[in-house]
């Protein structure tokens, strides 16, 4: 284990391990396999890194991101470590080489994609060469259950069969507990031993509210606090990214749109744009982002409900991976929910997996509709006791308002009883609202006793009465009837009057306070940390290579604050290993000295 430490220390200039990293290396060491879960940004890498630097022969990692592998390798060179990867991105003469170096047992690390692998070839190539390992990176893909189930992935229990004295680790960020038995079963991990850390991301400030004007709110929190910082933005429709990242364009941003729909090499530009440029902002569907290793994106920004809270656990987790303060925002509406529920109904899976996602969709939006703390529920949802409240999301730094939404509650229930449960809540508020249009003559609605009862709130009021009704279950959207409401077995004790409901005031444009941040923001001498990025800006620049790969913020921080005087010192930096120390020492320290006379020198 000694070995272990000495390469985190020598190679990766860390001082000392995370939370389990340690104990799951001893295990792969040990020539045992093992399933981690670990959150984003909790260091699962250095987990399987470590183990196939140390035992002989290459490690072998399956990751299902072709386009971040050149990234990852990069940065392992950068590291000093010897790795490579084999994906159909490559031209056949590199392809050729690398093979011929992993036969001669040349390389610790080569990355590889799932279908590449299970080419006869390939594997028959492997049968010839010396195995540390291999790592199933995305180890959820594997699952039906969970939400970004892979073919490909299902054919991964050959390994087992196949290699059987190579040990294998399986890793994830997200996994409930039957995405977790699904893992071990499919993979074969039956005996392997699970290691499960905290799914907790404390330096994420969650925020949700209802969606009232969305560029306005957007604008509004990218201008108060998010000027040059960059973030992903989701978005649930191809052309909405579009649309909104013109718009931001427009105002002064540099956005770009990512969906499945633009061709690769467009992607390709825009992700690599996003990574190496600073303060973009990635406008994406759901199909940016599994993997992206950015480690200073300082918000995801949701523009419409995820469809699980499996989704939304992921993508806000692709924030603040450096561990500084970032933002989990998010707006949605009652329309959400009625289009999530319509793409459920209208997809072709069968009615077990429908039911699954409906349930899905109802925890998210429980999510969103609860008065107390979001980390919390996040946290119980993945089966993880928290403390009492986390002082980091919106319902914690700003209480939410509550009233008496019984009365309104239970007009809103007759007016749908009355109507005959077939409509939806667009046409039920008219009706409240005594708005005698097309559509409510057409039926005669303005002969029902509902007409018109509602009229001590306005239109948004109500739509946030039906939404957080739907929420709790009160109400629930018929997809047969296009969105119509109806009422549940809930619905009736409210109805009679022997039940009461308490529901939130929604937001008006506001924003929480800010919780103090850290690292960067810390700094006192922002002189200092401005030339040191300037110079690693000039390193990447001239390497190719994203800013971040050369040192993190954080290093760069942790500079400013110590000083280092020399070499040694430098070294003490988190983030500072032998490799960067040879290769960028000499200009850092040389930044830091002559400001350091600058400073003490003659005015
Ligand atoms: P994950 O794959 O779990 O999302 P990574 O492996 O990319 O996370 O690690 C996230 C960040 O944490 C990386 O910048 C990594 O270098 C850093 N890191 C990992 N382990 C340690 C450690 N023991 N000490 C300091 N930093 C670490
Ligand atoms: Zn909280």
């Amino acid at each position: 284990m000694d070995q272990a430490l000495k390469t985190l220390q020598d190679k990766f200039g860390y001082r000392e391990f995370r939370d389990a990293q340690q104990d799951i290396i001893e295990e792969i060491l040990a020539g045992n396999d093992a399933l981690v879960l670990m959150p984003t940004g909790g260091g699962k890498s250095l987990c399987y890194q470590i183990p196939a630097m140390l035992r002989p022969g290459t490690g072998i990692i399956i990751s299902p991101l072709i386009a971040l592998m050149q990234d990852q390798v990069s940065a392992l060179l950068q590291l000093g470590i010897r790795a490579a990867y084999l994906n159909s991105t490559l031209p056949v003469q590199t392809a050729q080489e690398t093979e011929q170096g992993l036969l001669n047992n040349e390389m610790d690390l080569l990355y590889i994609a799932p279908e590449r692998l299970l080419q006869e070839r390939t594997l028959a190539l492997l049968q010839r060469t010396q195995l540390a390992l291999f790592a199933i990176d995305e180890a959820h893909c594997v699952s039906q259950w969970g939400h970004d189930f892979r073919k490909d992935y299902l054919a991964l229990d050959q390994l087992h069969q196949r290699f059987p004295s190579v040990p294998r680790i399986a890793l994830t960020a997200t996994a409930d507990e039957r995405t977790r038995a699904e893992i071990r079963q499919r993979l074969g991990l039956m005996q392997a031993k699970v290691f499960i850390s905290g799914f907790n991301r404390p330096n994420i400030q969650y925020r949700i509210s209802t969606r009232l004007q969305e560029r306005r709110q957007l604008l509004h929190y990218l201008e108060t606090e998010r000027q040059g910082d960059a973030g992903i933005v989701y978005c649930l429709s191809r052309k909405k990214t579009e649309t909104i990242a013109g718009w931001l364009n427009e105002q002064g941003r540099t956005a770009l749109p990512y969906h499945a729909g633009l061709s690769a090499s467009m992607r390709n530009r825009h992700q690599q744009r996003f990574l190496q440029e600073e303060g973009v902002i990635i406008v994406a569907t759901i199909a940016f982002g599994m993997g992206i290793d950015k480690p200073d994106v300082r918000f995801v920004a949701h523009m419409d409900l995820p469809k699980s809270i499996e989704a939304y656990y992921q993508e806000t987790g692709r924030a603040g991976r450096d561990g500084e303060e970032a933002d989990a925002w998010m707006i949605y509406g009652l329309e959400d929910v009625v289009k999530l529920r319509l793409m459920l109904e209208q997809s072709d899976a069968d009615e077990d997996h429908k039911w699954i996602e409906r349930y899905k969709l109802e925890s998210m939006l429980g999510l969103c509709e609860i008065t107390s703390c979001r980390r919390q529920a996040l946290l119980q949802y993945f089966g993880e006791e928290s403390p009492a409240s986390c002082g980091n999301c919106d319902t914690c730094l700003r209480p939410v308002a509550t009233w008496d939404g019984t009365t309104a509650a239970r007009k809103a229930l007759s007016c749908v009883y009355r109507s005959g449960q077939r409509f939806g809540a667009r046409h039920l508020i008219d009706i409240l609202l005594g708005k005698e249009n097309e559509k409510v003559k057409k039926f005669n609605h303005q002969r029902l006793s509902t007409f018109g009862i509602g009229e001590e709130l306005d239109m948004q009021q109500w739509r946030s009465v039906f939404r957080q009704l739907i929420a709790r279950r009160f109400l629930t959207v018929d997809m047969k009837g296009y969105g119509s409401l109806r009422l549940t077995d809930r619905s009736k004790p409210l109805l009679q009057g022997e039940a009461q409901v308490f529901l939130r005031e929604d937001d008006r444009i506001k924003k929480p306070p800010r919780k103090q941040r850290i690292t960067t923001e810390q700094v006192d001498d922002t002189e200092l940390l401005e030339k040191l990025k300037a110079r690693r800006k000039q390193i990447a620049v001239e390497q190719g290579l994203p800013p971040y790969v050369i040192f993190h913020d954080s290093t760069l921080a942790e500079m400013v604050q110590q000083l280092p005087g020399n070499p040694e010192q430098l070294l003490q930096v988190s983030g500072v290993g032998l490799t960067k120390l040879e290769q960028y020492g000499e200009t850092f320290l040389a930044v830091i000295s002559s400001h350091i006379r600058a400073g003490t020198g003659p005015e």
